[in-house]
């Protein structure tokens, strides 16, 4: 089978490199042709002698997740549903905003911690994607979006970065597929590839502690946590994997990973179900769980999927919380609901996982996927 570049890292490409009788500098030359030009053919590859690019095309591709469907939302969000084989997909989205634009993505097939209000975690799990899987979503988003805005007219220039953030936030648990959202995220980080600053890319983890403090060491990119709950025992019922790692534990871990980090503080995510964690003394009681940890709180109001079993918070109960928060001096944001129309909001990517958990046989209603032709 041949060998998918986009797998590669800066390092592992070096590796490579030196195994296929070339020097380890063409991994830079070849990294800035695959992920800064986004070329996917050896022959536009002026830079690198014929020979060596006859032997690529023999032995590897750049072969990206491919597209099964785009879904534009009135607000301009684009969700698009990747293909991963094997009747596979995963959902990336794209939200862009005045100052920026951020992509979502996924870093597994499904997801298998089980947060009640999730709907990734409905659809059950199928595997971990590659690198290549990945990073895959970052190339093709800057494809397709610059692709469009030649074709729009709009001034695309080197310096123009489209995708100017990156939230893994998308379906999956980053720090349940470790060694390639790593390798994933080092592409995006290198100035070779993507450039993309620590501050700039975000992971988001539902908690696994471990994994947490050996990104400290291995990639500290930007930390968003989901916390969720104020307390344990609600944790322990809507973010399952609080029984393994308590909050005790996991505000520890976000502090020794502060020490390492590009920001100075950990966004906690704060998911508003009504009745269940959005009471003014859950409000109360985060105000002193959190004191340990610098912070800042994103309130996120629920987004309801089918057979979800909860409601969104209402405005009034969301602004309340939200005032207790910051009349105790948190910095707290209140997320925006970005392409809820099309499903592309949080906790609402569901793709098309062929379950191996066998979750899905609770399910009783698939979503049709609406293909909108460009
Ligand atoms: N597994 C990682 C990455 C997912 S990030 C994590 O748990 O952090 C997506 C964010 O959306 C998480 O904070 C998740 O808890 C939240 N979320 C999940 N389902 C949601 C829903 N239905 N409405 C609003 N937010 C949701």
């Amino acid at each position: 089978m041949s060998l998918n570049l986009l797998d590669y890292d800066a390092e592992k490409l070096a590796a490579l490199m030196v195994q296929m009788g070339e020097k380890p500098f063409r991994a830079k030359q070849l990294l800035k042709w695959v992920h800064q030009r986004g070329a996917a053919d050896f022959d536009v590859m002026s830079d690198i002698a014929k020979s060596f690019r006859q032997k690529l095309a023999e032995q590897a591709c750049v072969a990206p997740p491919s597209m099964m469907a785009e879904q534009i939302a009135q607000d301009g969000t684009r969700k698009w549903l990747l293909d991963v084989g094997t009747g596979n997909g995963v959902e990336a989205v794209f939200i862009p905003e005045d100052d920026r634009g951020t992509l979502c993505v996924s870093s597994q097939v499904g997801c298998a911690l089980d947060c009640t209000f999730c709907s990734t975690a409905r659809q059950g799990f199928n595997r971990n994607l590659s690198t290549a899987e990945i990073v895959g979503q970052l190339w093709w988003a800057n494809q397709r979006l610059s692709f469009d805005a030649a074709r729009l007219g709009s001034a695309v220039n080197d310096d123009t970065r489209i995708v100017s953030n990156v939230v893994m936030m998308g379906m999956g648990e980053p720090l349940a597929n470790y060694d390639n959202v790593v390798s994933a995220m080092k592409l995006m980080l290198d100035d070779n590839a993507y450039g993309l600053s620590r501050r700039r890319v975000t992971l988001s983890t539902s908690g696994m502690v471990p994994q947490l403090l050996k990104l400290r060491e291995d990639c500290p990119v930007a930390l968003a946590v989901s916390l969720h709950a104020p307390n344990d025992k609600i944790r322990d019922e809507i973010v399952p994997i609080n029984k393994k790692y308590p909050l005790k534990e996991l505000l520890n871990a976000c502090n020794l990973y502060l020490e390492k980090a590009p920001r100075d503080f950990v966004t906690f995510e704060y998911v508003m179900l009504a009745g269940i964690n959005d009471q003014p003394e859950h409000a109360r009681q985060l105000v002193d769980l959190a004191r340990s940890v610098s912070c800042k709180f994103n309130l996120i109001p629920f987004n309801p999927f089918p057979n979800s079993g909860y409601a969104r918070s209402g405005r009034e109960a969301i602004a309340r919380f939200r005032d207790i928060l910051s009349n105790a001096g948190y910095i707290v944001t209140v997320r925006k609901t970005r392409g809820d129309d099309i499903d592309a909001a949080c906790g609402q990517l569901a793709g098309q996982v062929l379950d191996k958990t066998r979750r899905t046989e609770k399910l009783a209603e698939t979503r049709p996927i609406l293909f909108q032709q460009k």
